[in-house]
């Protein structure tokens, strides 16, 4: 009994042991399983933690990259803009330099009533006059300068330097496109358009740097309407008069001895002064209205609308009302003989004279 108490003693306590380790081993069991479950849990939450690290890592990672590119089309921007404002502030400081190079020649304008004999030409321009300047470097610095050439100078320059360019592409023309007898002809109206703009614009430019210099500019400038005349009438009547060779010959002969004519007059003196003002405005209106002759030919043989239409007698006739005002204007010297001293800048009949004659070279 002992022994069965024992053996159930035994039993019992290996019951009970078997029962103690069984619960041991349940709790060790559970314990591990818990240790394991929260070894999960905290593998998981490590795993969700690294996840999370690394999603915000990435996250993070996506943001820099983003900042990073962000900051990198920032800095471009800024860089670019940066660069920009450097530039402008040079090319500002440059203009600055340059405005301040040019006061700095050292010449103030001056009236009309204070200028040397031979710089006195339109007493209706009361003001702002460039003085007698003895140096090509002033007087070209003087483009730059506000005073009664100003707009002379620049409406005939400009125009110059786009009858330029067409000229250069005229003659870059193949000969297959363009044959060479027409592109002589075309270049007739367009050397002498150039020449007269040319002569112009440097006339006006220098003529007040002494009076040798300006007597020799001042017969160019006059030469140079002479050429743009002849110029403009040798295309026109080569096509008008394409089928009739002796009435075109006849008129292109004529139109270059009138021209030669007014080149031989231009080289007088006394042709430059300002009595002789209304006689060069004569001869150059003369000159132009020779090309009423030929004019009259065509319609004659060829009838009005052939004229109209074949022989653009219209825009000749436009170019003839164009030119005729111009020089009245120049001739009269309106609108400043009615308001002296109003018009010295802007809006005095040479400058009305000049844009005239670049519409007229235009049309
Ligand atoms: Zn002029």
């Amino acid at each position: 009994m002992n022994f069965q108490n024992k053996y159930c003693q035994g039993d019992n306590a290996t019951d009970h042991h078997n029962e103690v380790d069984k619960i041991e081993w349940q709790s060790l069991n559970s314990y591990h399983i818990s240790c394991i479950e929260d070894e999960e849990i905290i593998n998981e939450g490590n795993d969700n933690e690294k996840q999370t690290d690394t999603h915000l890592e990435c996250t993070s990672d996506n943001k820099l990259s983003n900042e990073s590119e962000h900051e990198d089309t920032g800095c471009t921007d800024q860089l670019l803009h940066g660069q920009f404002q450097q530039m402008a502030a040079l090319l500002m400081q440059g203009t600055e330099e340059f405005i301040r190079k040019v006061w700095r020649e050292g010449w103030s304008l001056v009236q009309h009533q204070h200028l040397p004999a031979w710089l006195k030409d339109n007493n209706f321009l009361v003001r702002s006059h460039r003085p007698e300047l003895n140096s090509y470097k002033k007087c070209f610095l003087s483009i730059f300068r506000v005073h009664t050439e100003t707009v002379n100078i620049w409406t005939h320059l400009l125009g110059w330097l786009g009858f330029l360019a067409i000229l250069v592409v005229v003659m870059s023309q193949p000969i297959d496109h363009l044959p060479l007898q027409d592109k002589l002809i075309i270049m007739c109206f367009f050397v002498g358009t150039v020449l007269c703009l040319g002569f112009s614009w440097l006339f006006h430019t220098v003529f007040c740097h002494s009076q040798k210099v300006g007597k020799i500019f001042n017969k160019l400038d006059y030469c140079g309407i002479a050429f743009l005349t002849v110029g403009s009438f040798i295309p026109w009547l080569y096509y008008s008069f394409y089928c009739r060779f002796i009435p075109k010959v006849v008129y292109m002969t004529l139109i270059v001895i009138l021209g030669t004519f007014a080149l031989i007059v231009s080289m007088f003196d006394k042709f430059a002064t300002p009595p002789y003002r209304p006689l060069r405005a004569g001869i150059f209106i003369g000159l132009g209205l020779c090309g009423a002759v030929p004019c009259l030919h065509y319609i004659i043989v060829e009838g009005f609308w052939s004229g109209i239409y074949q022989s653009s007698v219209g825009w000749l006739s436009l170019m003839a009302i164009i030119y005729i005002t111009g020089a009245v204007i120049y001739a009269a010297r309106i609108p400043e003989r009615i308001f002296p001293g109003k018009f010295d800048i802007i809006f005095q009949s040479h400058q009305i004279f000049h844009v005239f004659v670049v519409l007229e070279s235009f049309s």
